[in-house]
């Protein structure tokens, strides 16, 4: 809790000061306050605070921590061709906390496909649940049998392409993206939990380790 006022605090400083900073040097050069209306001005605060939020509120954890991406046995679970950016990253104050550390959002447009991270075993698989709220949404834990399990959450209704019980393998489209559970906008929550369920820093083998406000393309060379 304490760290999580902390960010907000430290949020809330960065934009005062990009603010002021920006405010101090059109006084000084004579010039208007360049974001014109009310809502350009709303517009400016928002991307300050996403700013101050990729700087400071989210990020990876220790470097130290993760598997090279060469030998990583993790591809995007998304078309090669199509490009992602990632809105939230790992140790992040909004929600990627506990066992969710090391979990990335990936926006992608509502209904385009998810693909299997890494092949295993389908665990668990909901795809009934509808709408925004506070609770479990629809999701896919693909069990790997070392131990380790990808969970894919989010998806869109009645959208899940396989069963529990069911084998997939890599690339494998297995349900489309939606937003449904703990979410504002579309996208592909994905983490990969050890037996104990903690969450395991990884990296992928096409797209390395991938941070909030970057946007990636898995058929780039890393
Ligand atoms: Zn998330």
């Amino acid at each position: 809790m304490f760290v999580a006022l902390a960010a907000v605090f430290f949020t809330m400083l960065t934009m005062t000061l990009l603010l002021t900073a920006v405010a101090v040097w059109c006084l000084s050069l004579g010039k208007p306050w360049p974001f014109g209306s009310m809502a350009n001005s709303g517009l400016v605060l928002l991307y300050a605070s996403y700013l101050a939020f990729v700087m400071f509120g989210t990020g990876p954890t220790d470097v130290h921590d993760y598997p090279v991406a060469d030998n990583s046995q993790y591809a995007a679970p998304w078309p090669t061709d199509a490009r992602s950016c990632v809105a939230q990253g790992h140790r992040s104050v909004v929600s990627h906390r506990g066992t969710h550390l090391h979990a990335w959002d990936f926006l992608r447009p509502m209904h385009s496909p998810i693909l299997a991270a890494r092949g295993g075993r389908v665990v668990a698989q909901l795809d009934s649940g509808h709408g925004v709220g506070w609770f479990e949404g629809n999701h896919i834990t693909v069990d790997h049998g070392d131990g380790s399990s990808a969970l894919y959450a989010h998806l869109a209704q009645g959208t899940a392409r396989v069963q529990i019980g069911e084998q997939v393998l890599q690339g494998d489209h297995i349900a489309d993206v939606g937003m449904v559970g703990k979410t504002l906008f579309p996208h592909l929550h994905f983490v990969v939990h050890d037996a104990d369920g903690a969450s395991l820093p990884i990296q992928f083998s096409d797209i390395g380790l991938p941070v909030a406000g970057g946007c990636y393309l898995p058929s780039s060379e890393l």
